[in-house]
């Protein structure tokens, strides 16, 4: 099959259900055949995500800002750093970026997000992104959304919206809430036109009511961040589905922590001090003496200490290990991407950290 979407150039296919081009039969004999995901924009008002990997998903967000545009950036607030989009810094300064970090439902009760706020601005800065404006909102709840579409809609008025984002961050959930504040009556309220040097996936559409163009281009996957590696089953285990319950450990040097088998924390040496895990509530989360962590992990693995199991990526089990020093300071947080962080107290520490190779741990200041 050989023809292209009229929507957004995307190949078509039949095989492949909820990937980019998939049509049904009935829809391909039709004279301007859409694929199923700009059908659903076209007649429903509704969004659904699209994800590629790296050379389609710069080829797509190049062309996307080759014009003025102000960019919406879509971040996952519980993985900040497996939300940042590598290598986009340059071209993103030539432009107005709005920040979004999505997913603040996830976070404790009593979460200040004014800190949160000023957090998102320095970690934005420690990244090189410049955001002009920075926003913590919910897709699921829809809190913050209304100040971002306000924002969005002053900002853009001659230039397009151009969504970027990691797979998963919550960018399609959250452009459909702004779809619906735009345009509440749903209904054949959208245009969808291909974007100019199509077969990328990036849909051009435009709002009924508010006239505002967006450009939506498909979330990236990265190998560097654990969801992208583990089977369907397994990331339920390590995607959070409600607020999140922060598990405090006190430990004492010669303890170790397994978050599932995708992270082991070995506390090496230090005065005795409090750990606290952010992670999906139904992550096992498993406290042992580190003596024994080697073959605990031998014959737990998959079993207690799942995931991964034996569907996913079969190199999650390949175990790196990083040494990690600190001296007496302010609390830190030792990020596993993906699967969340821990949070150190500030006092000094000698840790090592085990990780599946390939994905990237990462020491931030601490955003809770
Ligand atoms: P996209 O790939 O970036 O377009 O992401 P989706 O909109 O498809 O969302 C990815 C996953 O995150 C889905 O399971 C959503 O239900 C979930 N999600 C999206 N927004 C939120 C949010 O604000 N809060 C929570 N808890 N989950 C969200």
């Amino acid at each position: 099959m050989s023809m292209v979407c009229t929507g957004c150039g995307a190949p078509l296919q039949m095989e492949r259900e909820g990937e980019k081009g998939y049509i049904t039969g009935d829809a391909f004999m039709r004279e301007f055949p859409l694929c199923q995901r700009c059908y659903r924009i076209k007649h429903y008002g509704e969004i659904t995500p699209a994800s590629v990997t790296e050379q389609d998903y710069r080829a797509a967000v190049m062309r996307a800002l080759e014009r003025p545009a102000v960019v919406l950036y879509a971040v996952d607030l519980f993985d900040f750093n497996g939300s940042v989009v590598r290598g986009l810094q340059g071209v993103l300064r030539q432009h107005e970026v709005i920040l979004a970090a999505n997913k603040f439902d996830l976070f404790p009760l009593r979460t200040n997000p004014d800190r949160v706020r000023s957090w998102l601005w320095r970690e934005a800065r420690r990244h090189e992104l410049e955001p002009a404006e920075v926003f913590v909102v919910s897709a699921k709840s829809g809190g913050g959304v209304q100040s971002l579409f306000d924002r969005l809609r002053r900002d853009a008025r001659d230039k397009p919206v151009v969504v970027v984002g990691m797979a998963n961050v919550g960018k399609s959930s959250l452009l459909n809430k702004i779809l619906q504040l735009s345009d509440p009556e749903e209904g054949q309220l959208y245009t969808t036109s291909p974007f100019p040097g199509t077969t990328l996936g990036a849909l051009a559409f435009k709002m009924a009511k508010t006239g505002m163009t967006v450009i939506d281009t498909p979330g990236l996957l990265g190998t560097h961040r654990l969801q992208d590696r583990v089977c369907t089953d397994s990331l339920k285990q390590i995607l959070p589905k409600q607020r999140i319950r922060p598990r405090v450990y006190q430990l004492h040097a010669g303890q170790t922590l397994f978050l599932g088998g995708l992270a082991r924390l070995d506390f090496v040496s230090g005065n005795s001090q409090s750990f606290v895990v952010y992670a999906a509530n139904q992550l096992v989360v498993h406290r042992t003496k580190l003596e024994n962590a080697d073959e605990l992990y031998e014959r737990q693995r998959g079993r207690l200490l799942n995931p991964p199991c034996s569907s996913c990526d079969p190199t999650l089990q390949q175990l790196v290990v990083k040494k990690m020093g600190f001296k007496e300071g302010r609390p830190v947080d030792v990020v596993i991407p993906g699967l969340g962080w821990i949070r150190l107290s500030g006092a000094a520490v000698d840790l090592r950290l085990h990780t599946p190779a390939q994905i990237e741990p990462a020491v931030r200041p601490a955003l809770i």
